[in-house]
């Protein structure tokens, strides 16, 4: 995903990437504990400028993607679509150094990264590549707590039953368990 930042002008000029499972098992940290099983290309669409005759210029765009994960209610393995739009502004990072070991190693890499905020980052050089800052945009899209849908009933606590598929016959036996009262209050709103 490389960028040619010295052909930019104050015209958008489009880009777009695309890339399998394989880019993001490559290059994810070997220890997190981020899903694998990637069933959609990414694919990473945007514009990017420069700003008012700056040498700073902007990058929006979106990044799509698919995981295969698993729902934290009913434990079943279901489709999660990304769809993160992001914006950003880089400005040349000069003899500046970032004082994140690994912000000055992507800098050096990759001749960019982000600063503390991720609207704004710094750059180097004639070129940049965009993979570690769309590694660290998917990582953040990610769900802390994955559900194959906002209404998942999930699974008995007693008997074990997917209640999205038949209410078993312990379901009413709780009604003051705070999972009753949420479901309630689920339902006023709705
Ligand atoms: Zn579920
Ligand atoms: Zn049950």
């Amino acid at each position: 995903m490389k960028l040619e930042v010295e052909r930019l002008t104050a015209e958008p000029t489009p880009f777009s990437y695309e890339e399998d499972g394989g880019w993001w098992t490559a290059r994810m940290p070997r220890e997190a504990s981020l899903p694998r099983e990637v069933v959609e290309p990414f694919c990473v669409t945007g514009v990017a400028y420069r700003s008012g005759g700056s040498d700073d210029f902007l990058l929006e765009g979106t990044i799509t993607g698919a995981f295969e994960l698993e729902c934290a209610r009913c434990l079943a393995r279901y489709r999660h679509r990304l769809r993160e739009p992001f914006r950003f502004v880089l400005e040349p990072a000069g003899l500046r150094t970032p004082a994140e070991p690994e912000a000055a190693k992507a800098l050096a890499r990759e001749g960019m990264c982000l600063a503390d905020e991720v609207e704004l980052g710094w750059y180097r050089g004639s070129e940049i590549q965009l993979d570690s800052v769309c590694l660290e945009l998917i990582s953040l899209a990610l769900p802390v707590k994955p559900l194959c849908r906002d209404d998942c009933a999930g699974l008995c606590p007693s008997c074990g039953a997917d209640r999205n598929e038949s209410p078993c016959t312990c379901s009413e036996a709780a009604p003051n368990s705070p999972f009753a009262v949420l479901a309630t209050l689920r339902g006023d709103r709705s």
